[in-house]
């Protein structure tokens, strides 16, 4: 097994050059190349684990990555290439930019045996034997051809994020579309597209068409209003401008949720000033409505009855990773499951103590007594955090500054070129300079946002690129 050899090729070096400074009978300057590196594992390639991989000593620690997404995904600007206003390129880094100083294994930890040290991890690839598809696929839990690997760790991130939550609805998995990852964000585009396409063909009625032109969104958090904001401009221009109006008329796009508000968690002002936005710019706004049930091409709605559709995104929040789910003797959230560390990120364990050699950071982390939202501001700033102090613990210098998170607002892009920004609750006050701002200026501000967080310098052309190119 690759893993278990580099480990004894490790131990070998380490032997080899333990005997050389013997042999060699004087005091060495420096303990050379074979010296024994830490090893230390992350799980996941995503807000928190590809930050940690970005910032984190590689010549002192001896990193492994393993997470089933061989790039990182930049969620904020999933929404704007779902429907083409960026290429799908510009929301994703490769993790294996950082190799050969890394090891990458593209698989899913199963298991973390805590007191061993030792995670079981299951390849994502399809097995070697199997017809290529060539479309990279990624094998989902569980390959049952797949063969398991084990690795062992000093010390452990777990940045595994979350799930996508669908209530147990029946039918959700099966015929909604979620948006968590650029692979989601193309099948959305293409059925975008397909629908469309399906839609102008001479033999249809009216009604027909209406159905394949209806677009529905469940979720009234960021995800879904950013996507509804997204899809209504590229109905309004695109789609508009290639399409025969007959046919544009005909489409629609809903937005479900079953509380009585959109965007929850931001001002009541901004949340008034977007659904207004959003019945001007002709987006139905269906709060207080229970989804019961999904079929191909049908919500079953409790205050509507049937209602058909063409394409359905579901953004509902977040259900907890299995592997978090599976993790035995860890203190956990009651109501999200998520794993709750204290303010230095370790992971609590059931007894309360701390666990030194595990961390837990991203969505799928709590911490105690401070709970944060599940944001890529959040999953950032703890990835920067441990950056920081793993960088100065494998070098035996104490670091004992607790995790403390700056809040940086929130900001929503709403669509034709405006966007909500919500700082209150930041410290700048309700009142304060800017504290919250709406149309052309937020959108501003969202878009020099998403450009400073951008994190490759071929990204940083590419998106004002496409977004230049965008208003020609
Ligand atoms: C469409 C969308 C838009 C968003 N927009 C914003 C925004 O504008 N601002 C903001 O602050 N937040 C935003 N968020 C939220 C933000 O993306 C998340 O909070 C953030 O991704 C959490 O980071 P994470 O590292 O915990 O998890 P993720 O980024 O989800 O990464 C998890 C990683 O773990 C890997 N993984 C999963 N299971 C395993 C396993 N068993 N073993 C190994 N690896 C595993 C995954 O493949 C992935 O690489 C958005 C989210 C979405 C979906």
């Amino acid at each position: 097994m690759q893993v278990s050899l580099r480990a004894s090729q490790s131990r070998t070096r380490l032997l080899q050059t333990r005997s050389l400074l013997r042999i060699g009978g004087t005091r060495a300057f420096g303990i050379g190349p074979g010296h024994y590196k830490q090893r230390l594992v992350i799980l996941g390639s995503g807000w928190g684990g590809y930050g940690l991989l970005r910032g984190i000593d590689k010549d002192e620690w001896d990193v492994t990555v393993v997470s089933p997404n061989t790039y990182f995904n930049f969620t904020p600007l999933l929404a704007s290439t779902a429907v083409g206003t960026l290429e799908f390129r510009t929301a994703v880094e490769p993790v294996r930019r950082y190799a050969p100083k890394i090891n990458y294994y593209q698989a899913w930890c199963d298991d973390v045996d805590l007191k061993n040290k030792v995670l079981t991890c299951m390849p994502a690839t399809r097995p070697p034997n199997a017809e290529p598809t060539g479309d990279g696929t990624v094998v989902k839990h569980h390959n049952p051809n797949g063969e398991p690997f084990h690795i062992r760790y000093d010390k452990l991130v777990v940045a595994v994020g979350a799930y996508s939550q669908t209530f147990n609805i029946p039918g959700v998995k099966e015929h909604a579309h979620f948006l968590k990852d650029v692979r989601d964000a193309r099948r959305i585009r293409s059925r975008i597209l397909e629908c469309f396409e399906q839609a102008n063909q001479p033999f249809l009625s009216d009604i027909e068409r209406r159905n394949l032109l209806h677009f529905c969104i469940v979720g009234g958090g960021p995800t879904g209003v950013e996507f509804a904001a997204e899809l209504h401009d590229l109905l309004h221009t695109d789609i508009l401008r290639h399409y025969d109006k007959s046919l544009t008329r005909l489409a629609k796009i809903s937005l479900y949720d079953v509380a009585p508000n959109i965007l929850g968690m931001f001002d009541q002002n901004l949340r008034k000033y977007t659904e207004k936005t959003f019945s001007r710019e002709g987006i139905s706004l269906l709060t207080s409505h229970n989804v019961d049930k999904v079929e191909a091409g049908k919500l079953f709605v409790k205050e509507q009855g049937e209602v058909p559709f063409g394409m359905l995104v579901w953004s509902t929040g977040l259900a907890p990773n299995p592997l978090v789910q599976s993790l035995q003797g860890v203190k956990k959230d009651p109501k999200t499951s998520s794993i709750i560390t204290d303010d230095h990120l370790n992971m609590i364990m059931e007894d309360g103590q701390a666990n030194e050699d595990v961390w837990v950071i991203g969505d799928a982390s709590k911490i105690e007594d401070a709970p944060l939202p599940a944001t890529a501001q959040v999953a950032s700033q703890k990835a920067k955090y441990l950056v920081k102090k793993l960088n100065r613990i494998v070098n035996d210098v104490e670091h004992k500054k607790p995790f403390e998170f700056h809040n940086q607002g929130s900001l929503a892009y709403i669509g034709n070129w405006k966007a909500i920004y919500d700082r209150t609750g930041t410290g700048a006050g309700e009142d304060g300079f800017m504290s919250k701002e709406t149309g052309k200026m937020a959108w501003l501000l969202w878009r020099s946002a998403y450009f400073t967080m951008t994190l490759s310098w071929r990204n940083k052309i590419l998106v004002p690129v496409y977004w230049f190119m965008n208003c020609m």
